[in-house]
């Protein structure tokens, strides 16, 4: 291979790059997958995923094409496409306003599984995992147990071949439309407390278990508390082993926060306050044009950071750090993004103008940046806080001193 061009470099016969090729493959697909509705469900996410109805009929036409799971190895249903194709397919689909998946089994538990699960849990789950057959939702935080995760009080105890479960979970995002759950419960007291954790798979339709709605700031229902009253898990449902399931859940967490603000998400917010600030004549104005170029490129170094994320040959930014930096910078520039709609939006936004009758485009676009303003903020809360992260950045650099 040596002297070769990249991949991506490459003269096809037509005259087109490989990578101009494959972005025009791309686009054909979304032309016909991506119906009006699909687009409007894209249109209208405010929070972490689309309407879940949309987000259902998009997850089964990915799976159909075989392009579900682009970050998977290509032996468990990945794409096998370079870091610089799973780049430019994210990108491809936020222009194309795409729902965006609830993916908490895609992004988390599958590679999760895919490294440390048993086969039989391998052959029980991924499967349905990549086909959208099982929706997972993720049960770490309680009340008591956020960033100090530590803290974990729900309980297991082994009876037989299964282990009893009871306590509660708190934040649950999705938890009212799961099939099932990873969660971390206390199976010992250790003299550490990170000790005595054990990584559980839970099936939510088990007996004793019950869900109750949390509202969100916005107004929508995205996450819940769950309640376990004595319910049974089989001991097969075990990741890794009884009492290791802090390293086990420190992994699935690095797996999540290295992607959990795409950097088309947040170029779909920016281009989109972009376009009302030009739609106003406001983009004349020299303060919005230094912001906006600011943002755009904050937005540019997000996204290369994520590129070296994703390519291979970056190991430091794929171990501890890498996902951190990648979570902290995204959700605060995603929050940053969202404040400048927001007051682009301008009077538009206050919610009551709706309720005054006053209808119209600029309203719904209005109330929407408000809307989204408000489901943002939960963005540098969620998956670790950025305090939480400032810490790990912190710690790996005074340990590595
Ligand atoms: C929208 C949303 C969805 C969520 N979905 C899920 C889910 O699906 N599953 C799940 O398990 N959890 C979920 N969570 C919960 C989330 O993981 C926790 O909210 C988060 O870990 C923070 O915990 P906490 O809310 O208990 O806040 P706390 O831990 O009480 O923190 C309060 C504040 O103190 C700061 N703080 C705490 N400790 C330190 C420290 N040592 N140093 C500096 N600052 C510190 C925090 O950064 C934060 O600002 C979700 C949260 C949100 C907002």
């Amino acid at each position: 291979m040596d002297g070769a061009a990249p991949a991506h470099l490459t003269q096809v016969t037509d005259g087109a790059t490989a990578e101009e090729a494959f972005v025009a493959e791309v686009r054909a697909f979304l032309a016909g997958a991506l119906t009006p509705d699909l687009r409007e469900a894209g249109r209208q996410t405010l929070g972490v995923h689309a309407d879940i109805a949309a987000c259902r009929i998009w997850h089964r036409r990915l799976y159909e094409r075989g392009w579900i799971a682009p970050a998977w190895p290509r032996q468990w249903g990945g794409t096998g496409w370079t870091a610089q194709q799973r780049f430019l397919f994210d990108r491809e689909c936020a222009r194309n306003d795409a729902p965006i998946l609830f993916a908490t089994g895609l992004r988390s538990l599958g590679p999760l599984l895919i490294e440390m699960g048993t086969p039989e849990q391998q052959g029980r789950y991924i499967h349905r995992i990549l086909s959208g057959q099982d929706i997972w939702c993720q049960g770490f935080s309680e009340p008591g147990a956020g960033s100090d995760l530590a803290a974990i009080s729900t309980r297991a105890v082994r009876e037989g071949d299964d282990y009893v479960v009871n306590g509660a979970k708190i934040w649950t995002t999705g938890a009212h439309f799961s099939d099932q759950m990873f969660a971390i419960v206390r199976t010992a007291d250790g003299e550490r407390r990170q000790q005595g954790l054990t990584f559980l798979l839970i099936d939510m339709r088990s007996p004793g278990l019950t869900v109750a709605p949390i509202p969100g700031l916005a107004g929508e229902h995205e996450f819940n508390q769950v309640f376990f009253d004595g319910v049974r898990v089989p001991a097969a449902n075990r990741v890794g082993a009884e009492n290791d399931g802090w390293s086990v859940a420190k992994r699935l967490m690095q797996l999540a926060r290295s992607n959990n603000t795409p950097p088309a998400m947040v170029r779909r917010v920016l281009l989109r306050a972009a376009l009302a600030a030009a739609g106003q004549g406001a983009d004349l104005d020299p303060a919005l044009r230094r912001r906006l170029a600011g943002l755009m490129i904050e937005l540019e170094a997000f996204e290369n950071l994520e590129l070296a994320a994703l390519s291979a040959g970056r190991p430091r930014l794929g171990d501890q750090l890498g996902p951190s930096m990648l979570k902290m910078i995204g959700s605060e520039l995603h929050q940053r993004v969202a404040e400048l709609a927001l007051e682009i939006a301008g009077p538009t936004a206050i919610a009551s103008l709706a309720a005054l009758g006053l209808a119209g485009e600029a309203v719904d676009a209005g109330a929407r940046s408000m809307a989204k303003h408000l489901a943002v903020r939960a963005a540098t809360i969620y998956s670790g806080s950025s305090e939480t992260q400032r810490n790990v950045i912190a710690q790996a650099l005074i340990g590595r001193s």
